[in-house]
């Protein structure tokens, strides 16, 4: 069997984890198998029942009563106490920074192999994977020798599982873990909201700015048309860098990585890890001075200018049509 680890976004199984559960049922089948889910907690107990339409018939919930939010390293001892209990053939996850920080914690403690943002897999003697490297400069192949493997999914790269029409509810089962106080070092203890409200992650327009923004305040343009456009705003790491914005808002290798219907990237040049987090965009509107930059190359859409200008003739424009 193939255990796949399911994320929640508000109450419900995150777009990356359904991207995920195609190359888990592919993997499944390859093997003569089928796939079970794994879910944490009670918002998990809660969602299980949305798997029938994905044909998922066995739901595993990891249980604690500590484990009430993120904590990697008890979640860690939890997915590794269940496939004590499964013997799964492989742990699959979506390459989120969750999914790719658990399997990796896994792999760590019970010393099993793994592979983080698959894309393809083959299963025979090993498991033989194809995986993204270098923010997508680079396809690597890997075998996976020891079971189970532990594999996460490249986010954006695959769609997502299709739904059918719902078959008969998941058997659901309670699995309570066993943990100690180490276990739980790592714990989310507090929650506080930053940026403006769209979150980056679901937005379906982003506003994303770079080096070209110039500072801090010169996001203020970016904010006022991310408010009329009820887009997230984003930017690159050369932001990130100059402390002008939080690294929440960073999209790319070393952050989010999104796919909105439209990228607005301002002032941004178009590196290769920047691209990787939004190569999932499906159109892309570059705003920037020079010509030649990169990101134009990927942008199906350009504005050759300056940012300070035209974002505020853009807004100008979107409030006469208010
Ligand atoms: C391991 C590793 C991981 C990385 N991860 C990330 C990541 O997650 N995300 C990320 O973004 N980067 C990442 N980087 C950094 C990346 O390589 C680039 O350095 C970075 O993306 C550049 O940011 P930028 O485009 O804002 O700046 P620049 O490359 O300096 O580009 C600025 C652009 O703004 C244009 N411009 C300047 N002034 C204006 C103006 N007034 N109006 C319009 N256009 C203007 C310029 O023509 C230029 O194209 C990573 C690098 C490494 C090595």
């Amino acid at each position: 069997m193939v255990l796949a680890f399911l994320e929640l976004e508000q109450g419900e199984i995150s777009e990356l984890s359904l991207q995920m559960l195609n190359l888990a049922a592919d993997i499944a089948a390859q093997m003569n198998t089928g796939v079970q889910a794994v879910l944490v907690g009670e918002d998990g107990r809660t969602a299980a029942g949305d798997l029938a339409a994905y044909g998922i018939s066995e739901v595993h919930v990891v249980e604690h009563e500590e484990l009430v939010d993120y904590a990697p390293e008890a979640l860690a001892q939890g997915l590794l106490q269940l496939m004590a209990a499964l013997q799964p053939k492989a742990l699959i996850a979506a390459g989120s920074d969750r999914g790719n920080e658990l399997l990796a914690r896994v792999s760590v403690r019970g010393e099993l192999p793994m592979a983080a943002n698959c894309i393809a897999a083959s299963a025979g003697e090993g498991l033989r994977v194809t995986r993204v490297r270098w923010g997508g400069s680079l396809l690597e192949e890997a075998v996976l020798r020891g079971c189970p493997a532990l594999l996460t999914v490249m986010a954006h790269m695959l769609a997502p599982i299709e739904a059918s029409p719902a078959g008969s509810e998941p058997n659901i089962s309670s699995f309570q873990t066993t943990l100690n106080a180490d276990d739980l070092r790592v714990r989310v203890t507090a929650r506080e909201p930053v940026g403006g409200g769209v979150s980056l992650n679901n937005a379906p327009v982003v506003v994303s700015g770079g080096r070209g923004v110039g500072s801090a305040e010169g996001f203020d343009i970016l904010e006022k048309l991310a408010g009329q456009l009820g887009a997230a705003v984003g930017c690159s790491r050369a932001v990130t860098n100059n402390g002008w914005r939080p690294h929440s808002d960073q999209v790319g290798q070393t952050g989010a990585q999104i796919s909105p219907e439209l990228y607005i990237a301002c002032g941004i040049s178009g590196a290769i890890q920047h691209m990787s987090g939004c190569r999932g965009a499906k159109r892309i509107l570059a705003v920037n001075t020079d010509p030649e930059a990169p990101i134009l190359q990927r942008a199906n859409y350009a504005v050759t200018g300056d940012l300070h200008e035209v974002l505020p003739a853009l807004s100008a424009e979107i409030d006469k049509l208010a």
